[in-house]
């Protein structure tokens, strides 16, 4: 895999990349659409009180660069779509406030919670390889302490719910009969809509 961070670093010293630290600027949250899952819409409808209807978009294809093949597609009657969070007018993800910072933090995606790593887990669930996401910008600093237990936990995490979520997305997408709407699909999915 080619080193997407571009600062530099050999493919092989991907261990450097536990160093990372987070400084908070915020883009991550501001240009990108952040896929959730069912499971992460609960947690974030439980933990803060909002009905789902709220805060859930379906990104249509023009708006993201997704591949076509995506089991993240979503099929509806008017075109497929991509569940994620809403933006505030602007492109901000609708629980960022005016400091950058995660309202929500408690409850996120289990997405936000892995960015900016993409990793790579060896079959028997060691540490293989990581690498930095280049989907946006991120001005991190290297004084970092990250655990590898942590990112093993989280990436894990959001390998399993992921795969729970594109069952049900398959099965909804095979589905002949009735019709696709979003609100049916939350329905489906088991929200109150
Ligand atoms: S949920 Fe929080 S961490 Fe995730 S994109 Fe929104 S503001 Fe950022
Ligand atoms: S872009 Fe990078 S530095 Fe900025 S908030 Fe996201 S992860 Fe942190």
């Amino acid at each position: 895999m080619a080193n997407p961070c571009g600062d530099g670093t050999p493919d092989g010293d991907w261990q450097r990349y536990l160093n990372f630290r987070c400084t908070g600027c915020g883009n991550c949250c501001r240009r990108t659409h952040v896929l959730v899952t069912d499971e992460d819409l609960r947690r974030i409808e439980r933990g803060v009180g909002l009905p789902v209807a709220d805060f859930v978009h379906f990104v249509p294809e023009a708006d993201l660069k997704l591949e076509k093949r995506s089991a993240w597609w979503v099929r509806f009657d008017s075109g497929r779509g991509a569940m994620a969070l809403r933006h505030r007018p602007g492109g901000a993800c609708m629980f960022l406030d005016e400091e950058q910072r995660c309202t929500i933090y408690e409850h996120r995606p289990v997405t936000c919670r892995e960015h900016p790593f993409e990793v790579e887990l060896s079959d028997t669930g060691a540490l293989n390889f990581i690498a930095l996401s280049d989907i946006v910008e991120c001005p991190h600093d290297w004084d970092g302490n990250i655990s590898r237990r942590d990112v093993i936990k989280t990436s894990r995490w959001n390998e399993k719910q992921s795969d729970v979520f594109l069952d049900d997305v398959g099965r909804w997408n095979r589905r002949r009969k009735g019709r696709k709407t979003r609100p049916g699909f939350l329905r489906y999915l088991g929200f109150d809509v």
